[in-house]
């Protein structure tokens, strides 16, 4: 596990159409405290994480302690590679710059294709002023410009202004044609790439969930029942037998991962693998802004939600036994949570 994503914040200033995050209740909208933040970066030693991402979802320069979360990593060991729209990069880029902890960043130039163009103008030269700054002042720090829309037709006239902008600032033509799945960055000076790549569809579970059968018939998904009836249980914040539970899902969960080693359903029946891998668990983890601690960046409203660090140490929850039965499912091909069951991300991973 050498990274940790903590989502200081999941407010944003943007609404991309691509994002779930505008269709985030504006009421769930918060920004991560000083002490569940600390409690992050500590569980991220604890576990070995040599790096940190500030993101999830949301915005994490709009965080108004922002700049003393960055200072407080220069006390620690951790590295930061942070992921940023750019919106704020005028007021903020002078502290990233100066900051030894920053090991990255990435902009997300494809969220400037659906703003009023001189807007999104303004934007982009905000951001191509950091990185002119950044390669003289900061050769080491690494930069991608993402332009993660390849495909999208209605992204094309952003593109190549973009592409057209990079040249007149730094007399280099990136040539994006080359793109492919294992040709996505190009070189523009130093340590300064542009990055590209395609749309992913963030995985849900909406259309599993309309599709259940109560009995658990017909279904090619083996754990889909049983982790819905767990979802059920939370609702009501009951077990089985109607007690109130502080854990309140562990013990149906415990029940869909005995279901789970077994590969049978609560009747004894066979299920069918899902096959499939994912680097979540391996790699790295995730922390939401109110401490749910999930297995990847993907899980940003806490489908796979492994526990909370609020109440128990992050070391504790990356063994805990659900984590450990997703862990060896991407281990052993399967995709053994029905949220990774609707995940098209990790179709990349062979
Ligand atoms: S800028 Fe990033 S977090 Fe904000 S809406 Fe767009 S994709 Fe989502
Ligand atoms: S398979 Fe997809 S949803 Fe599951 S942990 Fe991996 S990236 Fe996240």
């Amino acid at each position: 596990m050498n990274s940790v994503y903590i989502e200081i914040t999941n407010v944003c200033n943007l609404h991309c159409s691509f994002c779930p995050c505008g269709s985030e209740p504006q009421a769930t909208r918060t920004f991560m405290d000083s002490k569940l933040f600390d409690a992050c970066i500590a569980g991220a030693q604890e576990i070995g994480a040599t790096n940190v991402y500030f993101h999830v979802l949301g915005e994490p320069t709009l965080h108004p302690g922002f700049v003393h979360y960055v200072k407080k990593l220069e006390q620690t060991p951790l590295k930061l590679t942070l992921t940023t729209n750019g919106t704020t990069i005028e007021r903020t880029g002078r502290q990233i710059i100066a900051s030894p902890s920053v090991r990255q960043v990435n902009f997300s130039t494809h969220a400037f294709a659906e703003l009023p163009h001189e807007t999104a103008e303004r934007y982009l030269q905000n951001v191509l002023d950091f990185c002119q700054i950044a390669t003289v002042e900061r050769p080491d720090l690494y930069i991608n410009l993402r332009l993660w829309n390849v495909g999208a037709t209605e992204a094309t006239p952003w593109n190549s202004y973009m592409l057209n902008r990079i040249r007149e600032t730094f007399g280099v033509d990136v040539t994006p044609g080359h793109f492919c799945s294992r040709h996505k960055s190009f070189n523009i000076a130093g340590r300064l790439y542009l990055h590209e790549d395609t749309r992913f569809e963030w995985p849900s579970l909406d259309e599993r969930r309309e599709t259940k059968d109560e009995r658990g018939e017909s279904r090619t998904d083996k754990h889909a029942y049983l982790y819905d009836r767990a979802e059920q249980s939370c609702t009501e914040c009951k077990d089985e037998r109607g007690e109130s539970r502080t854990d309140k899902h562990a013990y149906l969960y415990d029940r869909a991962e005995q279901s789970c080693t077994e590969c049978k359903d609560e009747r004894g029946e066979s299920r069918e693998i899902v096959p499939g891998t994912c680097r979540a668990l391996d790699t790295h983890v995730a922390i939401l802004h109110d401490g749910r601690v999930v297995a990847c960046c993907l899980d940003h409203s806490g489908q796979i939600t492994l526990g909370n660090i609020n109440e128990r140490s992050l070391p504790e929850i990356v063994n805990s036994p659900l984590a450990h039965n997703i862990h060896e499912g991407f281990m052993q091909h399967e995709l053994r949570h029905p949220f990774c069951q609707t995940c098209s991300f990790c179709k990349r991973f062979k």
